[in-house]
């Protein structure tokens, strides 16, 4: 937990998880809420999208930087064509892991006891949020918000009934 007004929470590689205070306070989010963030996380610390996500990103350097010497271009080049592939394919990447880890989380948290309508109510806030100048950096890489909060609410018949098995044992 970092005390910090910052709206954000992330998984480190090796799976330790950063919540930011900010995110509690400001949106004043709720434990159900907080249950959903934590999810999200948890899932991908489990799935090691982190790792995946680096060791991706090592193999299209190397990739790029053997590329570009095979051809003759020089260290600019690669340079670019990394710049390129970061935000062309990592970014793509990133969001398939996102939704990996929402469905992952929703689970989980109403596994764990928590309603899972409150992944709806989390991003209404986080929507609220973001109307207003820049973006929370939980949001920056994510898939549209209107789409995430279609997605929760997709999935909702799958997890409620597991949610309500967990609060009846
Ligand atoms: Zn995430």
């Amino acid at each position: 937990m970092i005390n910090s007004s910052e709206l954000n929470a992330f998984c480190m590689p090796g799976g330790k998880i950063i919540f930011y205070s900010g995110l509690i306070r400001q949106l004043n989010l709720t434990d159900e809420e907080i249950a959903v963030v934590m999810g999200h996380e948890i899932s991908h610390a489990l799935r090691e999208h982190s790792r995946e996500q680096v060791s991706q990103a090592l193999a299209a350097q190397s990739a790029i930087g053997l590329g570009a010497a095979l051809f003759g271009f020089g260290q600019g080049a690669a340079d670019i064509a990394g710049v390129l592939y970061q935000s062309l394919v990592a970014t793509r990447f990133s969001r398939t892991d996102e939704n990996e880890a929402d469905r992952m989380g929703l689970e989980l948290s109403a596994r764990a006891g928590y309603d899972p309508r409150a992944g709806v109510t989390l991003w209404q806030k986080m929507i609220k949020a973001n109307s207003g100048g820049s973006p929370p950096v939980f949001l920056s890489s994510h898939p549209t918000e209107a789409s995430r909060v279609q997605q929760i609410e997709e999935l909702l018949p799958t997890v409620l009934p597991l949610y309500k098995a967990a609060r009846r044992d």
